[in-house]
């Protein structure tokens, strides 16, 4: 066949076979009608289409109806938007619990029940896929994934701590993936095998456990009174990052000071899992000028191409320790058991020193406030200059009450719009931004034809209005349909 014919012919095909020609045979499937479908890779609204999904994957998409046979469900989705199922690529839910280790121990009945709420938050909210991004818990992990109805959880399998630094603040800490940095004054300890602990050894062990991150750590301290925890050279991180490539793992590092941004941009990790709210010996005043030194380190992440995850609830969710008012938003009923708000409330004050000492609230207050206005300022500076922003709001990044899950990343996305970050962006930001991020495309992100059908059906416009991924009609996970309310924690009790 010459060009000719073959173009006539593809013609001829392409308007001779419409969908009602087609036939899908479904064995679990459930047909979404008269779908408006957002599109955060190209940011469109599509006309009302259909979408039909078998088991848990998008098995068509079109404005045709095809022909179906078989076992399937529909819903209409009139006058309501499909977006993708959000991803919050920064989350702690197999360490990292609502309470400290000791409150755990003193109150099971409460953990046992908010273990049990934590995936349906996380729905409630719409996130259908989370990457934890802690030393996971092995056991924790597989209790996550026997959950029935439960979002995709990816992690970085057992982190890669640097020996003595920090995370690992003493041997005696079970975190098996540590790696030893040569010429330490600390000796290395003898119970352990020095060859176990080398990037290229415990890169491949965490390949090996599943984990798709490898999840290592720039931080000097928290208390510039005490001695710093040692950190990363620039050849262990190098080592680390091709070894993590090795093995097909995304490099994250945690770093949120001035100093470490530096040095992950210098060594060009994949991601920085923090956004540069500590301005070192830098304070953001009333001008509201980012300082050249910031701009720098920004603009050398920017030219290399690291990820960058702004988590602006870390520092709102320690100042909301300073504000008893804050256990009275009725959205929290929906994200945890009721037992655990009531205990909160009763310990605020014990909570407040755990953390803060005995510092007064105001000050505290003031200050987190600027903290937080730093984070917005570096975050919005990287949105502006076309810095590769990611969303993850690191939930809980300390186990108290200021990081409830789900509802977390709502309050992330209000903060973020409320920074100027636009709502087109924010929606790519939390789904197909992070599956590239993360190498899960080719399975989350977008609705597409080939995906998975993890899809959330909105009662508002997402790219109109921030309020929509708080007015979810319905969520889409793994292809079961769910109604919204059924994920509230209000829904067990009654
Ligand atoms: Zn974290």
């Amino acid at each position: 066949m010459n060009k000719i014919t073959v173009l006539i012919l593809s013609i001829f095909i392409l308007f001779s076979c419409k969908n009602s020609d087609l036939l899908i045979s479904l064995e679990n499937g459930l047909v979404i009608e008269n779908a408006r479908i957002i599109s955060p890779e190209n940011q469109t609204l599509s006309s009302a289409s259909y979408i039909v999904i078998d088991g848990d994957d998008i098995v068509f998409i079109g404005i045709y109806k095809p022909n179906l046979k078989g076992t399937f469900k529909t819903v209409d989705a009139k006058g309501k938007y499909i977006i993708p199922g959000l991803i919050d690529s920064h989350v702690h839910v197999t360490v990292t619990d609502a309470l400290s280790d000791k409150e755990e121990l003193e109150n099971p009945e409460i953990v046992k029940s908010f273990r049990n709420q934590l995936p349906k938050s996380y729905l409630y909210f719409g996130y259908t896929t989370l990457i934890d991004l802690g030393a996971a818990n092995p056991d924790r992990l597989v209790d996550f994934q026997k959950m029935e109805i439960r979002p995709e959880l990816y992690y970085a399998g057992g982190g890669a701590v640097i020996g003595n630094g920090y995370g690992l603040s003493n041997w005696k800490d079970e975190v098996p993936n540590f790696v030893y940095q040569e010429n330490e004054a600390y000796p290395f300890p003898d119970n352990y095998v020095k060859e176990n602990h080398t990037p290229q050894a415990v890169a491949k062990r965490i390949a090996e456990s599943g984990a798709i991150v490898l999840k290592t750590y720039y931080e000097p301290g928290f208390d510039p009174t005490q001695p710093r925890f040692p950190t990363p050279s620039q050849t262990l991180m190098s080592n680390l990052k091709r070894e993590a490539h090795k093995n097909n793992l995304v490099l994250a590092v945690h770093g949120n000071s001035l100093e470490a941004h530096r040095f992950l941009a210098e060594a060009e990790v994949d991601v920085v899992a923090h956004g540069l709210w500590n301005w070192g010996s830098h304070r953001l005043d009333s001008t509201m000028v980012l300082p050249k030194e910031i701009k720098d380190v920004l603009d050398a992440e920017i030219k290399g191409k690291v990820g960058y995850m702004p988590t602006l609830q870390v520092i709102n969710g320690l100042r909301e320790l300073t504000d008893s008012n804050y256990l009275n938003d009725s959205e929290l009923e929906h994200v945890l058991p009721n037992e655990l708000i009531t205990y909160y409330k009763a310990n605020t004050n014990i909570m407040y020193a755990n953390v803060f000492g005995n510092a007064p609230k105001n000050s505290i207050a003031t200050n987190f406030n600027r903290i937080s206005e730093q984070g917005k300022l570096s975050m919005k500076y990287m949105h502006d200059n076309g810095g590769k922003l990611l969303f993850g709001t690191d939930t809980p990044s300390s186990p108290t009450y200021g990081n409830p899950p789900g509802y977390n990343g709502y309050l992330e996305m209000l903060e973020m719009e409320s920074a100027g970050i636009p709502l087109n962006k924010i929606l790519a930001m939390a789904t197909i931004e992070n599956a590239k991020a993360f190498k899960l495309e080719n399975l989350y992100g977008t609705v597409e034809q080939g995906k998975k059908a993890n899809l959330l059906i909105l009662n508002k416009n997402p790219f109109q209005d921030i309020t929509a991924y708080n007015d979810i009609s319905q969520v889409i996970v793994h292809g079961n349909l769910i109604n919204r309310s059924a994920f509230s924690a209000k829904a067990m009790e009654e």
